[in-house]
């Protein structure tokens, strides 16, 4: 059995070191989204960033290896000094820069259950939230309220969404992503009906002229974020009249009828198969 365990090795080790190069070719992309807030994209969750008189405000920070050119393209909006700094919640693609940044000057702020995670985690001190919230908390910079709004067990138990006011962007973290599936972290709190719940709330805040930085993917806006919604109740029926039908786990994840609309329109295609996200609101529904 030689052959198929070096394959194996080799399949691990290929895997591994494209998912490094990826990293460490990644480029930092820049959109303006208003006259004082951008979107960045490069590897990990989608960044934030307010930069105006009062300094800048940054969400979420994505891997520690990227830091330096994050700050580069940071500094190519800014030369104003790193205030604050929002994690969206505790997960690596959105954290792993927060030891860097806190060495560049910024105040981290998250939920109370980021800071708890991280510690678990056994972060760095330097990489822990010095600021936490329970419910809501607001950041007056830049010439606008920016309000921050925990949203409950949804896509883990520290999940913060963040409405800029005058400027109409609502950065959703990992509460939604575009046309994609939701990843429900049950280990980490994550619930269904909190997911959905969240979404709702987002409903709330915004208008069809406001702009949406999702967790992943590009920038979104309000339809897209309703149909994904719509696509979270609709799995959400599917599975529980199977559910009610006595059907197992397995029965559920093997049919294929469940998210077959949404397989179709290439939802499955990321980091959350079909299989995945039917697993994932099986056990949500049946924790309940
Ligand atoms: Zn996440």
């Amino acid at each position: 059995m030689k052959i198929p365990h070096l394959l194996s090795i080799g399949l691990f080790l290929f895997a591994s070191s494209a998912l490094f190069s990826q990293t460490n070719e990644a480029t930092i992309e820049t959109n303006k989204l208003s006259d004082n807030v951008y979107m960045l994209v490069g590897s990990g969750g989608n960044i934030g960033v307010s930069a105006g008189e009062d300094g800048v405000f940054i969400i979420d920070d994505q891997f520690a290896q990227l830091t330096p050119k994050i700050v580069t393209a940071i500094k190519a909006i800014s030369d104003k000094p790193f205030q604050f700094l929002v994690n969206t919640h505790y997960h690596g693609d959105h954290t792993g820069g927060n030891e860097n940044m806190a060495q560049q000057g910024v105040k981290i702020i998250a939920h109370e259950n980021v800071r708890k995670r991280l510690m678990d985690g056994e972060s760095s001190k330097d990489a822990l939230p010095i600021i936490t919230f329970n419910d809501r908390v607001n950041v007056h910079m830049n010439g606008e309220d920016v309000n921050v709004y925990h949203v409950e067990h949804a896509h883990t138990d520290g999940d913060a969404i963040l409405y800029f006011t005058q400027s109409n962007v609502l950065h959703t973290g990992d509460t939604y992503f575009r046309n994609r599936y939701p990843y429900i972290d049950l280990k980490s709190g994550g619930s269904l009906d909190g997911y959905i719940k969240a979404v709702k709330k987002g409903l709330t805040l915004i208008n069809d002229d406001t702009k949406i930085i999702p967790g992943h993917g590009e920038i979104s806006n309000k339809e897209e974020y309703q149909s994904f919604l719509t696509m979270l109740e609709t799995l959400r029926t599917n599975v529980q009249s199977e559910i009610d039908k006595g059907k197992s786990e397995d029965e559920v994840a093997a049919n294929n009828a469940i998210t077959k609309q949404y397989d179709d329109l290439g939802y499955g295609d990321f980091f959350i198969n079909s299989e995945r996200v039917k697993r994932a609101i099986y056990q949500s529904l049946k924790q309940e």
